[in-house]
């Protein structure tokens, strides 16, 4: 199978959904990650926006390196995403890029709004994935992809309805995670927890709620022919 997990900023995949992505690695499968923007202004350390990208892509690279995945930029300004047309054919051509079988993305109600937005993009782009009249530049793909959400920003507002046990991965999610080195000071100023810290009080959370001691929670998309395939996650 191909998986692809769709994120708006590099670190968001390794926060919130990449135990997940490596539990499908183990069992053979094809690993994808699609990142809205580039995070160009998660730092106040560099000197303008394209080198804050610069580093964060590489980072997400490295981050990626951990997980075997392969990476699709798609370089929109961080804080600002918006549901346009240049937006959905920007996501549009990553699904058909990776033509999954699964896809995990942002929940359409996260408290973030460009992690509201690419969750709200990726599920009004489902039923254009196979349309040729889609304006795309990507051909149609002819799969029916099981899409599930992540959880929120700190799982505000999430209640999921299926768990993924990833305590014997877990080590290896904090690995790809401390990639993004860019991240460490500027949240230890700006925000009340370290971004392992939120990462791992999160997966333990689940990990309670799912009867094990880590674990990542997951929605499930429904639209009429686009039931997801619970059968499907790891
Ligand atoms: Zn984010």
């Amino acid at each position: 199978m191909n998986v692809l997990a769709i994120g708006a900023h590099p670190d968001d995949i390794e926060v919130y959904c990449a135990g997940t992505l490596l539990k499908y690695k183990q069992q053979g499968h094809n690993i994808f990650i699609a990142l809205t923007t580039s995070g160009n202004i998660g730092s106040n350390e560099y000197e303008n926006r394209e080198a804050i990208a610069a580093q964060r892509e590489q980072e997400q690279l490295e981050a990626a390196k951990v997980l075997g995945a392969e990476v699709r930029f798609l370089r929109f300004d961080d804080q600002g995403l918006q549901d346009t047309p240049e937006t959905r054919r920007a996501v549009i051509n990553a699904i058909r890029w990776a033509n999954p079988d699964v896809i995990l993305a942002h929940y359409p109600e996260d408290p973030s709004t460009d992690h509201a937005v690419t969750g709200r993009i990726v599920s009004e782009v489902m039923l254009s994935i196979p349309g040729k009249l889609i304006p795309a530049d990507e051909p149609p793909i002819s799969k029916n992809p099981s899409l599930f959400y992540y959880t929120s920003a700190a799982g505000v507002g999430f209640l999921p309805d299926v768990y993924v046990d990833t305590t014997d991965v877990f080590p290896l999610k904090k690995e790809a995670l401390a990639k993004h080195t860019s991240q460490f000071n500027w949240m230890d100023v700006y925000q009340s927890h370290n971004l392992l810290n939120i990462m791992e009080i999160n997966d333990k959370f689940r990990g309670l709620q799912a009867g094990c001691e880590y674990a990542e929670g997951f929605r499930a998309f429904r639209i009429h022919g686009y039931m997801p395939n619970f059968k499907l996650l790891p």
